[in-house]
């Protein structure tokens, strides 16, 4: 048994809200109570839940873009959020994000290419032409040309700006990529062929993901192992076959029965 690559560990995430009247305390949201999991090497987790779930917030946990009220995210051991900035960068090349909307998640008054290499800024060790050569080459593992590099976002179908979304996430050739509903605004037909490349890429590089999203046949494409998230606690984990075979858990029986059926249901006996 390999040792986890991501490592969580009892994570919380309380939210204060404005006041409403200073005689009254700060009304506060629990957004994540306690949640525990982790995610070996070249495995993918999916994490499953209705909206306002905290599937959002486990994911800004996760890439260190948020503190936890209470836990631990463990890289390889090392706990992100107690790292000095400078480390805290230095590990930030080790998992990329790829979020839900491929409209609002790319700048529109920069180039494919300005995009694609925007995780590499700051990055004194690679030089103007590597910067080049590294975005030809991530093009090229998303399916998408080299003549695309000097276009921009509004160029582009939603399903291939999702393919830049990506490409962005590989440029620092990551070992985790958290994916927060990664083809929800697509549309059906595209997401399968996002879901085949997202798994495509993983066979090639070995990338680890956690895969958030609101729909079950999403993870089950894609995922080893599922979580499912309830008003911020994980009510229920383990494989999707197992999932759909048998969920203990009364709101995975929920979101089961949300799930479109393949097959229209039989007819009634007479
Ligand atoms: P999901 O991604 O599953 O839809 P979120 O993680 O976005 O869920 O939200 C979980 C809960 O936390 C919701 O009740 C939401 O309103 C609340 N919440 C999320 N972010 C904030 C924030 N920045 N401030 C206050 N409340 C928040
Ligand atoms: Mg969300």
């Amino acid at each position: 048994m390999s040792a986890p690559l991501l490592q969580v560990e009892g994570l919380a995430r309380t939210y204060t809200l404005p006041r409403e009247s200073l005689r009254r305390p700060a009304p506060t949201v629990q957004a994540l109570a306690g949640v525990s999991f982790s995610i070996t090497a070249g495995r993918s987790l999916g994490i499953v839940g209705e909206s306002g779930s905290g599937k959002s917030t486990l994911a800004r946990l996760v890439m260190a873009l948020d503190r936890p009220t209470a836990g631990r995210v463990l890289m390889e051991g090392r706990d992100l959020h107690a790292l000095p900035a400078a480390e805290l960068r230095q590990a930030r090349r080790e998992f990329q994000m790829v979020f839900q909307d491929p409209y609002g998640s790319l700048d529109p008054r920069q180039t494919v290419e300005r995009i694609v290499t925007e995780p590499l800024t700051g990055q004194a060790a690679v030089s103007a032409p590597e910067r080049h050569r590294r975005a030809a080459e991530v093009l090229d593992s998303v399916g998408l040309r080299r003549g695309d590099l000097a276009k921009y976002p509004h160029e582009f179908s939603g399903g291939q700006r999702q393919r830049i979304a990506i490409a962005r996430a590989l440029v620092t050739r990551p070992r985790l990529i958290v994916a927060d509903e990664p083809v929800s605004a697509l549309d059906v037909s595209v997401q399968a062929q996002v879901l085949n490349l997202m798994q495509d890429l993983q066979a090639q590089y070995g990338l680890t993901y956690m895969l958030i999203s609101h729909d079950l046949a999403v993870v089950h494409h894609l995922c080893d192992d599922v979580a499912v998230l309830w008003q911020g606690r994980i009510v229920e984990q383990g494989p999707p076959g197992r999932l759909f075979a048998d969920p203990q858990h009364p709101y995975t029986r929920a979101l089961l029965a949300a799930v479109p059926q393949a097959e229209p249901p039989r007819a009634a006996a007479p």
